[in-house]
């Protein structure tokens, strides 16, 4: 569709940890392969090694011994940021200020020796890409904040990177703004074709942007997946509590059933195991008759939140359970009400931790 769309390299991060010279382990060796074109997202607490897995990729970190960088098959491990043809864009802006929004944006280009002419062409082409028509010969500190991320990615993009990392972009912007923006950057990088490594805290942004999404936990990858992956069929505790909410259980089974303080939950396992996890999401638990439920319990909270309700009810497992209801339903605190849940929507998960 046009001159920038379509670029990338394959990046296979081969074994790269990071222990730094205090001794601060801030990565254990990991393995990841990203697809030319993919969106991969680097999701997980803060301190967890999302950045200085980016800033191994971008060559701004060495790894320890024996981690290699590799892109399209080249290793790069040993080629200095300059030279790997990366595109960044970080949480503060790193613009240059006084300079015009259109200078900027065509910095890098300039560097790169690109003809006057062209360097015109593919500002214009970025600035329409990313929405600041109009804004062209501003200087940055004339701009809002998400103005200025805008200007950031059109610049990262202009060079037409290999790869672009984007290091919690959105991160210092207001919540109307920070999902406005997503939608656009989704729109964006699927326009590009770009290979994209998008690191953040923020699991629904996480969702939304990512082809698969890698979660991480004190410098270990916990999982990878697509977001439909990572959300049904978490392979742990973390993971199921990090992206979304999630009700966690422990009960004994028995046929087939997890024994609970307010009922027989029928499950798909047949394991025979005295003490099980489970989880359920809070949507897949629905309120039913008392008489012909499986489960009861009682009610403790509502809060109404337009879109649904989250009822938060007792009694029915060893700890309350949290459970989205539609807006319409009428409940309240006291009430004593069934809960139905899909035996597939109970997942075991490993008792470890
Ligand atoms: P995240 O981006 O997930 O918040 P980071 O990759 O920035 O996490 O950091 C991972 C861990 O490494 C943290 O404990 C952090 O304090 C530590 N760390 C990061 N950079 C350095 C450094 N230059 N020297 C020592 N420790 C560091
Ligand atoms: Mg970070």
């Amino acid at each position: 569709m046009n001159g920038t769309a379509g670029h990338g390299v394959a990046v296979h991060v081969d074994g790269c940890g990071k222990t730094f010279a205090d001794g601060t382990r801030a990565l254990l060796p990991a393995t990841l392969d990203i697809a030319r074109g993919e969106t991969l997202v680097l999701l997980g607490p803060s301190g967890c090694g999302k950045t200085t897995m980016l800033r191994i990729i971008a060559g701004l970190e060495v790894p320890d011994e024996g981690g290699r960088v590799l892109f399209d098959g080249k290793d790069m491990t040993s080629v200095p940021i300059e030279r790997r043809n990366v595109g960044m864009v970080f949480q503060s802006y790193a613009l240059f200020p006084n300079m015009s929004v259109a200078a900027n944006i065509g910095y890098g280009l300039k560097v790169r020796g690109l003809p006057k002419e062209e360097r015109a062409e593919r500002v214009a082409e970025l600035v329409a890409l990313t929405n600041i028509s109009g804004l062209e010969n501003r200087r940055i500190d004339q701009l809002s904040g998400g103005q200025r991320q805008r200007v950031a990615l059109a610049r990262a993009v202009a060079i037409r990177p290999g790869v672009l990392l984007l290091d919690e972009p959105l991160t210092a912007l207001d919540a109307a703004l920070r999902e406005r923006l997503r939608g656009e950057l989704n729109r964006l990088l699927r326009a590009l074709g770009i290979t994209a490594i998008y690191v953040t805290h923020d699991q629904s942004e996480a969702m939304e942007l990512g082809d698969r999404i890698v979660v991480m936990s004190k410098g270990a990858i916990a999982q990878v997946g697509t977001p439909r992956e990572i959300y049904f069929t978490p392979r742990n505790r973390f993971v199921a509590e990090f992206i979304g909410a999630a009700n966690i259980i422990e009960a004994s089974v028995e046929n087939g059933h997890l024994l609970l303080p307010g009922g027989r939950q029928p499950i798909t396992s047949h394991v025979n195991r005295a003490v099980v996890v489970a989880m359920v999401r809070p949507e897949s638990i629905r309120l039913a008759e008392v008489d012909a439920a499986a489960l009861t319990g009682t009610i403790s909270s509502v809060a109404f939140n337009g879109d649904r309700q989250r009822l938060v009810v007792s009694g029915a497992a060893d700890k309350p359970l949290t459970i989205d209801a539609p807006n319409t339903v009428q409940a309240k605190p006291g009430d004593r009400v069934g809960l139905s849940i899909p035996p597939e929507a109970v997942r075991l998960l490993p008792l470890e931790d």
